[in-house]
């Protein structure tokens, strides 16, 4: 959290509100925060660039400068970037500012600070191990059923080898357990135990809850908000994730909670198999 749809949402708004300005200063707060260069050189590589376009790999947000870097923001658990007018009230937790021209501020606020930014050169992601190590897109054309069997080649359980971004990226905790109820797959399963057809069901899920999650603009379970601060609804939508004890909306059975690699799963186990 924030998992792949919130971050889609973030750079699609970010794209209209912030590409074609220019970052005049920035301030970082916590030096931890910045893993690549040291803090003061990832401030003069940012202060004057100017912000040309913003992509996505998985979780991280990558913005395209007129210079031959490219800053990288990753929100870890409760990251989030805020657009803001100069003068306003700084929230707590905000660990970096950038001022940008016209004037405005970009806050990074992170109340667990499992977030982490860097400057690279472009698209070199050697000194960000789990940028430079992700696995496919699930929502690009090449991420097939096929692709997925491959990502899923390991006697893991299904629930942690969907959490793991080496294997396909920008998936987390909510969207595994939704993704699962929809395909019927108990979380359990051994990743490589399902069938071509199962496959196939899973496939279908993936992409279509995160798109209907990019739709309803993310899940605010917690801390998510979008740059303007707004939270998404996709939350509504949740048929498993946090419902442990409510009835299935399938079957009426009580939704189970149980812990999978440490990390709390919801599922049915009349639906799910
Ligand atoms: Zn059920």
């Amino acid at each position: 959290m924030p998992e792949l749809p919130e971050v889609e949402t973030l750079r699609r708004d970010l794209v209209g509100l912030i590409v074609g300005e220019r970052i005049t200063r920035c301030e970082v707060r916590l030096p931890r925060l910045v893993s690549c260069p040291d803090c003061e050189a990832f401030c003069s590589r940012l202060e004057g660039a100017v912000i040309e376009g913003i992509g996505r790999r998985g979780k991280y947000l990558l913005f395209e400068l007129d210079r031959p870097w490219e800053w990288v923001v990753h929100l870890g658990m409760t990251g989030s970037l805020l657009l803001a007018e100069e003068g306003s009230q700084e929230p707590p937790h905000t660990h970096m500012v950038l001022h940008l021209n016209p004037p405005r501020l970009l806050r990074y606020v992170d109340p667990r600070t499992f977030g982490e930014t860097a400057v690279v050169p472009a698209g070199g992601y050697d000194a960000l191990p789990g940028l430079a190590r992700l696995g496919p897109e699930p929502l690009e054309r090449l991420f097939t059923a096929e692709r997925l069997r491959q990502a899923l080649r390991t006697s893991a359980r299904v629930k942690a080898a969907l959490m793991d971004q080496r294997r396909i990226a920008g998936i987390g905790n909510i969207y595994a357990d939704e993704i699962l109820f929809r395909a019927g797959i108990d979380p359990h399963r051994k990743a490589d135990s399902l069938s071509a057809e199962e496959l196939t069901r899973l496939h279908r899920s993936i992409r279509s809850v995160l798109r209907e999650a990019i739709k309803r603009r993310g899940s605010s379970v917690s801390d998510y908000v979008d740059a303007s601060g707004r939270p998404g609804s996709f939350q509504e939508r949740h048929l498993v994730y946090r419902r442990g004890g409510e009835p299935c909306c399938a079957c009426g059975e009580p939704i189970r909670r149980t812990l999978i690699g440490g990390r709390s799963t919801h599922w049915c186990p009349c639906c799910q198999r």
